[in-house]
């Protein structure tokens, strides 16, 4: 029987379906299995006197797909890599910040996006995750590492709004109180700006999850150069599905912009990426290019990359550097900086 992509009231359905048992009985081998991580339920109170049934039970539960195989530490920073059943790997990034860890999934194993930075592109899609594999990484940092993981991004590997299907069951399987308990609030979904996905993701019923736009360019020219999605979705009609995002009070817009030596790094590009966000209420970071072996392009110097950050200031655009208080994981999709260099740590 599922869990782990069971919110509490599918899991109780299909409980009673079973067992013909209600909610006395499901809802403490929910709280076991997704708060606390146990799959013995022969302590529970619920089962003092069914201690057969309690051994079904536990046969019957899925166990959360995905083992972890690998880890490696950076800094106060661990990379995992979880095996899927299928053979495949997937990356996961924990991040300490603000006194909570923030975890980093992944939605895809590969990415058919394309970005030209980025290696994630270079491997085309294998295939989507499903809802389970994508809980799965919560579920392995919490119960196997032990971390109290209170905030998820969605910048790993994929493109989120691409499996969207499968990363709104995540969403809330995620947020359930009776399970993980992770706040919308604390959600991030990072996308290239995939219009159709955005504004769905808008109209979910209950509380807006945060939304990070990988931007990186000023102009359609220069963006559509980077990014293939934008010769299908330009500048202009991103903008106008952004407007529509409902915003949590007090929050904004997280953006991106990788700054690539000799692409996007003069001041007219500061100045026409200022009048493209003054519209929206946003919270820019700004990540130095991370290249990879073999790339055509270079990060900026660090003199330059301090030049641009300054006419960001200039132009009033609320921007943040690259490892500043929050700045350092909102790499979009994650390979834009942050998460590669994390990853090859
Ligand atoms: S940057 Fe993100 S969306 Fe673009 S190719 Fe890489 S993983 Fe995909």
């Amino acid at each position: 029987m599922k869990i782990v992509d069971q919110t509490h009231d599918q899991f109780a359905e299909a409980f009673h379906r079973r067992y013909r048992k209600g909610t006395h009985f499901s809802t403490p081998v929910y709280r076991h299995v997704m708060k606390a991580g146990k799959m013995s339920l022969h302590k529970l109170a619920a089962f003092s006197h069914l201690s057969e049934l309690a051994g079904q039970v536990e046969t019957d539960l899925e166990p959360s797909p995905g083992r972890i195989i690998k880890q490696v530490s950076n800094g106060d920073v661990v990379k995992f890599v979880m095996r899927l059943e299928d053979g495949l790997d997937i990356e996961s990034v924990v991040i300490p910040m603000y006194r909570r860890h923030t975890l980093c999934v992944s939605s895809q194993v590969g990415c058919r996006m394309g970005c030209r930075f980025c290696r994630t592109g270079k491997m085309g899609l294998l295939r989507n995750l499903t809802a389970a594999e994508i809980v799965g990484q919560v579920f392995a940092a919490r119960h196997q590492l032990g971390v109290d993981i209170r905030n998820v991004v969605f910048m790993g590997m994929g493109e989120p709004l691409d499996n969207l299907d499968n990363v709104i069951h995540a969403i809330q399987v995620l947020t359930d109180q009776r399970g993980l308990d992770i706040a919308r609030r604390h959600i991030t979904v990072s996308t290239v700006g995939l219009t159709a996905g955005i504004d769905r993701l808008a109209r979910l019923d209950g509380a807006t999850v945060n939304l990070a736009v990988s931007l990186n360019a000023p102009t359609d020219d220069i963006r559509s150069r980077l990014m293939p999605i934008n010769r299908s979705i330009s500048m202009a009609a991103l903008q106008a599905s952004l407007l529509g995002y409902p915003l949590a009070r007090k929050s904004a817009l997280f953006m991106e912009y990788v700054l690539i030596q000799g692409v996007n790094d003069r001041q007219e590009h500061a100045r026409a990426l200022a009048r493209y966000l003054a519209p929206m209420t946003v919270k820019l970071n700004l990540i130095p290019y991370n290249p990879a072996p073999g790339s055509e392009w270079q990060p900026p110097s660090a003199k330059a990359y301090e030049r641009f950050h300054a006419w960001l200031v200039a132009e009033n655009v609320f921007v943040r550097r690259r490892g500043e208080k929050g700045g350092r994981i909102m790499a979009a999709c994650g390979q834009l900086g942050g998460k590669n260099q994390l990853l090859d740590g």
